[in-house]
């Protein structure tokens, strides 16, 4: 995986392109959640789950399935995060979707199980130019973390910084609302 706190670089990217008023702090807070999520699955290292199992690492949890039913979640909870339906779907979708694409980006470990549970096989992409991060904390403080975060910045962060400038050049801001004066009249 890249390191855990680069996988939300994917919704920051969206909600510097789509601006606060699309993309509230409470939707925003549901996607970080959602980009960081799958790595749960490290906790099946202690009971004893196989890397390769179906709830291994980079198993079910790093699934598309698994991120369209948050993404499905977040779109009945649409209200409640102050979101249009559709884009708090859109963007929990692409948050969630995007870790393990991310990590199929990765030149260590398994691959990812992408089409999970319905097909089991790990997934990397062709090119994979991303340092993999060690698992767990001890380890990362170890003299390949410079690197690790050095791919990280160049093939997440400066890409997700280039996203979210074109996003805001290309989806004209939302309306804000008229000045009180106009409103009443
Ligand atoms: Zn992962």
């Amino acid at each position: 995986m890249p390191t855990l706190f680069t996988h939300p670089a994917v919704p920051l990217a969206l909600r510097a392109g789509l601006g606060s008023d699309r993309l509230p702090a409470r939707l925003l807070l549901v996607a970080i959640a959602g980009s960081m999520l799958p790595d749960v699955d490290v906790v099946g290292f202690r009971f004893g789950v196989a890397y390769g199992d179906l709830l291994g690492h980079r198993g079910l949890s790093h699934s598309l399935l698994v991120a369209a039913c948050l993404a499905g979640l977040a779109a009945l909870l649409a209200g409640r995060l102050g979101a249009r339906r559709m884009l708090a779907f859109g963007v929990v979708f692409l948050a969630t979707a995007s870790h393990g694409l991310l990590d199929a980006l990765t030149d260590g470990g398994l691959g990812v199980a992408l089409l999970s549970p319905f097909d089991r096989a790990r997934y990397f992409f062709p090119w994979r130019p991303i340092e993999v991060s060690p698992i767990g904390i001890a380890p990362f403080f170890s003299a390949r973390s410079l690197a690790v975060l050095w791919s990280e910045v160049v093939w997440v962060w400066l890409p997700c910084v280039f996203a979210a400038l074109l996003l805001r050049a290309l989806i004209p801001r939302a309306p804000g609302r008229p000045p009180a004066a106009l409103e009443s009249t």
